[in-house]
């Protein structure tokens, strides 16, 4: 049986993927509580991934190294930066890139040193699979989600874009780093703390994997207001019924 990791960026993530699983049981290694059982059937293993590059690098070795994980799907928030990409939508990343890895002039701004290249893509067809699953959530949004939190947020139709992720140690919030990155990658269309990391680790391993993220905020100066109560109320609901879909789905 194909053993899949299911890695949340934060607790109330974890926690609905959690709910899923009729069976888990915790593994703690390196500080980290790993969740092994099954959904739907599936052999799956849940974790934290911890916040910021190394951490995510940590985790992804572990899941690989001793948990024997042979496919990886990504579920957390990010912050918007494409035209267009906004709060309440979601995200499927086709390729990753360390917006922060700088070793010009020795290196192209962005590279990453060693494997000449600075994006590091997904896996086609799990990432297919990702993208199906977000299809088939977001036709019923509205649905799951409160007529208040739908109102707290502004949530207009959430919609599904596809393609590249930057990943950074760095929380953006303010308007000009946003301009800033948008500027240098105009492709961008969202930016958080994890996914290049665990993208340039399966590379190494050859495994393939997947990221998909709910917009939380525009990565601006309003990025960090009422974060928690969209990680509560809109993104672990997203995650669940987006993981519930995938894994009922194969
Ligand atoms: N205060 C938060 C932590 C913020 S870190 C807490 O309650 O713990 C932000 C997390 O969300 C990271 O895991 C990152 O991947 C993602 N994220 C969301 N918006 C982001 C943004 N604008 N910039 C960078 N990361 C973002």
């Amino acid at each position: 049986m194909i053993r899949t990791a299911i890695v949340a960026a934060l607790h109330n993530e974890l926690a609905s993927v959690l709910a899923l699983m009729p069976d888990e049981h915790k593994k703690a290694v390196a500080g980290r509580d790993f969740w092994v059982g099954h959904l739907h059937g599936h052999g799956v293993v849940a974790v934290l991934s911890g916040i910021g590059k190394v951490a995510a690098a940590t985790t992804a070795t572990l899941l690989i190294e001793r948990f024997g994980v042979q496919r990886i799907v990504f579920t957390g928030v990010a912050g918007g930066l494409g035209d267009g990409v906004r709060v309440g939508d979601v995200v499927v990343a086709e390729a990753l890139l360390q917006h922060d890895m700088d070793a010009s002039p020795i290196f192209p701004r962005h590279e990453v040193p060693g494997y000449g290249r600075s994006r590091f893509g997904t896996d086609h067809s799990l990432t297919e699979q990702v993208a199906c699953a977000v299809t088939d959530v977001l036709k019923d949004a509205g649905g799951f989600l409160s007529r208040e939190t739908r109102a707290a947020f502004d949530l207009q139709t959430p919609h599904l874009h596809r393609g590249l992720v930057l990943s950074g140690d760095r929380f953006v919030s303010t308007a000009t780093e946003c301009a800033a990155l948008q500027c240098e990658l105009p492709d961008a269309l969202a930016v958080e703390m994890e996914g290049a990391a665990f993208a340039q680790v399966c590379h190494d391993f050859g495994v393939p994997m997947a990221v998909v993220r709910t917009i939380s905020d525009r990565a601006d100066d309003a990025a960090h207001v009422d974060f928690p109560r969209f990680l509560r109320e809109v993104a672990s609901q997203y995650s669940a019924a987006i993981l519930d879909r995938l894994f009922r789905a194969y």
